[in-house]
């Protein structure tokens, strides 16, 4: 084995062993350069490998919109981009431990990134995922290429308030229906705030969030 896959797996291992219950959540570990996290929900073990059903990168850190109250911290990120040869390398790696039913592709806006077909071939060509899911928020759908459409499995567009898309509603669901993919077209007008400043004392709202939690 070497050292790479043995550091990334011991790193798996020390998740599993913190906990005796067999389903984990919201374990984030970082791939490739550190502002790079790989969200990994719902992780089991499963024979050889670990599974679980969803796992997300982010493409790009920044956005071609600032929303306030942002979850992602876009808004003040500096523009980056994914690298394909370090994903590449990492999912080589990771494959060989996990598997994972939806790959998502977020961002930012995933969208900007000028190598997004090569990244969809990627994620698919290192078998790590049942399905490839891209999560936009549809300002730039128009400028997908049929190829993209053809490659993923599900789109969700989050649809925030006052904000134009040159699509319609019924095209982006007519081209999901066209390509076979799932849509998912999701109206929000209100943030989940994600950072306290405080501890939340509220033992019941601290339940309900760990339920809901993605
Ligand atoms: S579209 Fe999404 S990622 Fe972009 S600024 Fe708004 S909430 Fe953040």
């Amino acid at each position: 084995m070497s050292s790479r896959l043995h550091n990334i797996k011991s790193k798996f291992q020390s998740y599993i062993s913190t906990s005796s219950a067999s389903l984990r959540k919201s374990r984030v570990i970082s791939l490739g350069s550190p502002s790079r996290k790989i969200h990994l929900l719902g992780l089991i073990s499963r024979r050889h490998k670990l599974a679980t059903r969803s796992l997300e990168i982010n493409l790009t850190a920044h956005c071609n919109l600032k929303c306030y109250g942002c979850g992602r911290g876009s808004p003040a990120l500096a523009e980056d981009y994914i690298s394909v040869p370090q994903l590449s390398e990492d999912l080589a790696v990771l494959s060989k431990i996990l598997h994972v039913r939806e790959f998502k592709l977020a961002g930012g806006e995933p969208l900007q990134h000028p190598e997004i077909l090569k990244i969809v071939d990627v994620v698919r060509g290192s078998s790590v995922a049942d399905q490839i899911t891209l999560i936009t928020n549809g300002v730039l759908l128009h400028q997908a290429q049929d190829d993209l459409w053809k490659k993923i499995d599900g789109l969700w567009v989050s649809v925030y308030p006052g904000v134009k898309r040159r699509l319609s509603r019924d095209q982006i669901m007519s081209m999901g229906r066209k390509h076979r993919v799932k849509v998912w077209y999701k109206i929000t007008d209100t943030f989940t705030r994600r950072v306290l400043n405080s501890e939340n004392r509220d033992s019941d709202l601290v339940r309900q969030i760990y339920a809901d939690c993605y």
